[in-house]
């Protein structure tokens, strides 16, 4: 089992990342079961992996055990120093770890290479925050006694990432947890295991003890995801995907009362005052909205733009997106990739017949394109109701809705009127109305003109039905550290 020849040749070193489907370092899956990989810009097949169910996983979690209490005696430098080994080998790798990542995600080569980096980041990051893993002393209110919290690893983290970003997703789970002395059982999505497999190569040259990260591939996410809820050596979840599969794991959680972090879907408003900057806003919503094809769970999902610089935002937007080109990722101009497959397709198709249906007008795109390929054409829509599911549902995909709306107070009543509470954007000049917009919006994270806000240095994560937890940050790390209160007595 092996990549495709095509993706080889494609490779600087086909030698190094030609063990893909070995990164698991495993036994493999029973049968010798495997699944494909796709390209979705081409429907070509990429690999042959093969396919870990239940047992697999529960060895990875026996391992993983046996590995923890070493790695987390291990003193902080010396983690520390295995992290910024494997930082270095992403950042020597970009070029094919972003080859391999447009081949079975689709993005534009450009922005693969860009969440590599994003990827690499987080390792530096976390290889940093290690060393600054404090505890605290508290003054005793009786004289023969002694306070002090010690903070401590959580142990087993079990972690599932999605596929629309492939690399970023596993370095910033699995970096902080390291960092704090815990080790990994890691499922990729089924769509783009190959960047998480790449890495993982990576991380064996780095030196991470044997059984410190470990990698399932899995076609069937709902047996390894159970296992992962249910065994009670994993100690803690840390999940990034759909708010549907978030509350399912959280169930599956709840008889051992496991520690989860939950990175989930939004429904992010990006709202244009009258007081904005009109060109900025139309470069903001164009990130906000078209990178990766609006498949990020912070892109913007309804464009709200109050009435008196309606038309002006509309017209401006809609210039810049018929030119935003779409295809094939590795070609070179390409701005917009595939949608990662034919579901996501139906879902965008859905969005824009019931949007039309019910009086919504198409300024550009609304059809997909021709070819093998999951391509849909960029779209805006204006005349936006309330009552059409793109004002309600995360749509995951190049379609831009424009709600027109006079008052300011009203507009926020309306952006909060959601389950999720992800990311929220809005561009305004009037300082007052910047931080009472800022303040009244109940989002876990909010752009002030700017459209793209995501950074290893911020704390990422969202309020309501969009999650709990942060990843990033300092905050990422206490996330998979436990707090031990000592009392001594008899002083
Ligand atoms: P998804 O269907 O929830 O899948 C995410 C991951 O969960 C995949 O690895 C998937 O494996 C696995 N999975 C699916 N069903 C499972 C089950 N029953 N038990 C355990 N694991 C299961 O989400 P998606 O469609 O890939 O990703 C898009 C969603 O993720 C959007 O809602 C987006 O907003 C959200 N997202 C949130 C963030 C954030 O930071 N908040 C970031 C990125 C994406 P298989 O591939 O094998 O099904």
């Amino acid at each position: 089992m092996t990549l495709s020849e095509n993706l080889l040749l494609r490779l600087e070193n086909p030698d190094l990342f030609a063990a893909i489907a070995d990164a698991p370092r495993l036994p493999l899956s029973s049968g010798g079961k495997t699944f494909s990989v796709f390209n979705p810009a081409t429907g070509e097949l990429l690999a042959e992996l093969p396919d870990m169910g239940v047992a697999e996983t529960q060895v990875a979690i026996e391992r993983a055990a046996a590995a923890q209490v070493e790695w987390a005696a291990m003193t902080a430098r010396e983690r520390s120093d295995t992290l910024w080994r494997w930082h270095q080998l992403i950042v020597r790798h970009t070029d094919d770890l972003a080859i391999i990542l447009t081949a079975e995600m689709g993005k534009p080569l450009a922005e693969a290479k860009s969440e590599v980096s994003h990827a690499a980041a987080y390792l530096q990051w976390y290889a940093e925050e290690a060393n600054r893993i404090y505890g605290e002393t508290i003054a005793a209110p009786s004289r023969d006694r002694r306070m002090i919290v010690i903070k401590q690893p959580i142990g087993v983290v079990g972690a599932i990432t999605p596929w629309n970003f492939p690399a970023s997703m596993v370095a910033r789970k699995i970096s902080p947890a390291l960092a704090a002395g815990c080790t990994v059982v890691l499922k990729p999505a089924e769509q783009t295991p190959l960047v998480a497999g790449a890495m993982f190569l990576l991380a064996e040259r780095a030196g991470f003890p044997q059984g410190v990260v470990n990698l399932i591939y899995a076609s069937e996410g709902d047996a390894v995801g159970r296992e992962l809820c249910t065994n009670a050596t994993v100690r803690k979840i840390s999940f990034t995907g759909s708010t549907e599969v978030g509350r399912l794991l959280m169930r599956q959680c709840s008889d051992q009362v496991k520690k989860l972090s939950l990175e989930l879907g939004g429904n992010a408003p990006f709202i244009v005052f009258d007081d904005a900057d009109i060109d900025a806003a139309v470069d903001g919503a164009i990130q906000a909205k078209f990178r990766n094809a609006g498949q990020t769970c912070v892109s913007a999902n309804r464009l709200y733009v109050q009435s008196g610089v309606h038309d002006e935002f509309a017209a401006k937007f809609t210039e810049r997106v018929k030119t935003l080109r779409v295809g094939d990722g590795f070609d070179g101009d390409v701005a917009i990739g595939p949608l990662i497959d034919t579901h996501a397709l139906s879902k965008i198709s859905g969005h824009v017949s019931d949007a039309v249906e019910r009086g919504g007008r198409i300024l550009c795109g609304g059809h997909r394109l021709e070819g093998s390929g999951t391509f849909y054409a960029p779209t805006v829509l204006v005349g936006i109701g309330r009552d059409m599911r793109i004002a309600r549902e995360e749509t995951f995909g190049p379609l831009a809705p424009i709600i027109r709306f006079d008052d300011s107070d009203a507009v926020v009543r309306e952006a909060n009127d959601t389950i999720y509470g992800l990311a929220a954007y809005f561009y305004a000049s009037n300082l007052s109305r910047v931080w009472r917009v800022a303040e009244a919006l109940e989002y876990g994270m909010v752009g002030i003109n700017t459209g793209r806000m995501s950074s290893e240095a911020a704390p990422f994560g969202g309020v309501k039905q969009s999650g709990m937890g942060r990843e990033g940050s300092r905050h990422g790390l206490e996330d998979y550290l436990e707090m031990k209160y000592l009392c001594m007595g008899g002083i």
